[in-house]
């Protein structure tokens, strides 16, 4: 089975783009046939179809990158070498149903039963977690150079007696408030790339509620999932000198920008610029990365039945601090 591009990549500026479609697809359908146990002839048609669909949205996330001005001439050889690196695409086993996707290292693995909702298709869902995942590829690079970084934060002794003051032991909480902004970027351009190729405009924000993190409180979101993250990255992004955003600026703008920064392969290193050199903004911004890795933690543990209202109880302790925090560096 050949696969057919959707573009043409034969342009040099994309060397090597159409051969790792070409042989991903081939990858991901021989090891789901060698793989496929007892499934029958018809989920075996079926599974193949969407392996090329997911291949399909390969080719669909990265044409709406350029066109939405994510890629340019000055990212393009980079963002092409993270997306190159993906080894295989293959599906949630039978029991995770409820995720929608997820990555391990270098291989992705994507629901193939993802449903409709009222805005999109279960064909646009499915192109949303693709992309979700395609995403996380594209941010591997400066998520390793962040725990290196953070190694070396922590033997700060400022900043490890404040943190410790917080109950942070450890800079774990630093590297998973690093995973908030992930994820928040991934999703942002994942909705930008979905809407796009639907030529329609980001659904309004509306309230939602998440009882594992801020428990009864609300928070204004118009993402598909992990909605808690967006007014929290929001807030945060407008502390920065780097964005350049003003306090009118919206959710999609600012969180645009800052995704359009991640594309760049060091982004962790202008990220650390900003705050580095600083000693009391240093330890400011620990505490800052560490109360969003709590709420990455708290959102997380949704699926963890272990965790639970501990966690919860943390976000809504610190929560206050993080605000002011930013509104305290606030731009
Ligand atoms: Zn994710």
């Amino acid at each position: 089975m050949e696969y057919k591009c959707l573009y043409d990549w034969s342009n040099s500026i994309y060397a090597g783009f159409e051969d790792f479609l070409k042989n991903i697809y081939s990858i991901s359908v021989n090891y789901y046939l060698r793989k496929k146990e007892n499934d029958s002839t018809d989920i075996v048609n079926f599974k193949l179809r969407k392996i090329r669909e997911f291949v399909n949205n390969i080719e669909y996330y990265f044409y709406e990158l350029i066109k939405l001005g994510y890629v340019k001439k000055s990212n393009v050889y980079f963002v092409i070498r993270q997306l190159i690196s993906i080894e295989l695409i293959n599906f949630v086993k039978k029991n995770e149903m409820n995720f929608s996707g997820y990555t391990i290292g270098k291989r992705i693995f994507i629901n193939p039963y993802i449903k409709d909702n009222k805005k999109m298709n279960a064909k646009q869902r499915t192109l949303l977690y693709s992309s979700h995942e395609y995403g996380h590829i594209i941010n591997q690079k400066w998520k390793l150079d962040v725990i290196k970084q953070s190694k070396k934060i922590w033997e700060n002794a400022k900043v490890q007696r404040e943190a410790k003051r917080f109950g942070f032991d450890s800079n774990e909480y630093f590297v998973m408030g690093f995973e908030m902004l992930d994820e928040t970027i991934v999703q942002d351009t994942a909705e930008n790339v979905c809407y796009g190729l639907m030529k329609q405009e980001r659904s309004p924000k509306i309230f939602k509620v998440k009882k594992e993190v801020f428990g009864d409180r609300p928070f204004l979101t118009n993402f598909d999932y992990y909605g808690e993250f967006q007014e929290v990255a929001v807030n945060f992004c407008k502390t920065l000198g780097i964005m350049h955003t003003q306090e009118k600026d919206s959710y999609e703008d600012v969180l645009k920008r800052l995704s359009m920064m991640a594309m760049k392969e060091d982004f962790s290193q202008i990220l650390f610029e900003e705050f580095a050199g600083d000693i009391t903004k240093l330890r400011d911004y620990f505490i800052l990365f560490s109360i969003m890795g709590t709420i990455k933690d708290a959102s997380y543990s949704v699926l963890d039945l272990n965790e639970g209202q501990d966690v919860t109880n943390k976000v809504l302790k610190y929560y206050g601090i993080f605000n002011n925090l930013c509104d305290y560096y606030k731009k």
